[in-house]
């Protein structure tokens, strides 16, 4: 579904992704893994157009998507989710699941959409009235996860949604997302948290520097090698 041949991409005069191709296949769970700095945010903004390439390509279902903006991103059924959250916080948690589905081609569906929401995030539903910046870490992490999802998207994008959550709640939360995957949603999921990436990943990639220093699928990583590579500077 998504296809990226060779991209480079960075910051004005300093390049960051160096010739970068990765496929995320229709219907699995695709891990971007590496260490901190290793490129995985920077590729993300890449695919989503918010970032120039400096050579490469970025194909979605055959489309080239040279410098196509990131609104054009969300009319071809891409969602991403930021890392951080980005949660409108003087918002209610519903007013910020109706964000996202804000194109035209969307408003019909949205009631149906907040149902199928709170039906995934039961949590979310008791707290609809509330807003956004009164909620738990995990809880706006749900949110911003069940705010992707109002597009009904055909790509859905994650960027660190563990990052600063406890136990129990990043398994709440790679749960849903294993459950995601199961309803046959296509994911691309960057995550530091190696493990819990791999046991609901089909493929994944290791980046290093800025280049993809392993791909492989997700049953046939060699936990050890990966360590190594990981780690390796
Ligand atoms: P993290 O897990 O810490 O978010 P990452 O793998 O997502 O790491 P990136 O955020 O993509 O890594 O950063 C890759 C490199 O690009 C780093 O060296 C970083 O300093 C640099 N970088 C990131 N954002 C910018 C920016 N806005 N301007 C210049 N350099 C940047």
């Amino acid at each position: 579904m998504l296809e990226l041949k060779d991209v480079r991409a960075g910051y004005g005069a300093i390049n960051v992704l160096w010739d970068v191709s990765l496929t995320a296949a229709a219907g699995q769970l695709t891990a971007i893994i590496g260490p901190n700095g290793a490129g995985k945010t920077t590729l993300l903004r890449a695919i989503m157009g918010l970032l120039p390439l400096g050579a490469g390509q970025v194909v979605l279902d055959g489309l080239a998507l040279h410098g196509a903006p990131a609104w054009r991103m969300a009319e071809l059924g891409v969602a991403m989710v930021p890392e951080g959250r980005m949660v409108f916080r003087d918002m209610s948690v519903e007013e910020n699941l109706v964000l996202g589905a804000f194109l035209p081609a969307h408003r019909p569906h949205v009631k149906t959409r907040l149902e199928q929401a709170y039906a995934t995030f039961p949590r979310l539903r008791e707290r609809r009235k509330q807003a956004a910046g009164a909620l738990s870490g995990g809880e706006a992490q749900m949110l911003a996860l069940a705010r992707g999802l109002m597009s009904e998207p055909r790509l859905l994008i994650v960027d660190e949604p563990s990052l600063g959550l406890a136990p129990l709640v990043v398994n709440e939360l790679f749960d849903i997302l294993a459950g995601l995957k199961a309803a046959g949603r296509t994911i691309v999921l960057v995550e530091q948290n190696t493990e819990r990436a791999l046991a609901i990943a089909d493929h994944v990639y290791l980046m290093q520097s800025g280049k993809v220093a392993l791909s492989q699928p997700a049953r046939e990583v060699d936990l050890a090698r990966l360590h190594d590579l990981y780690f390796a500077r």
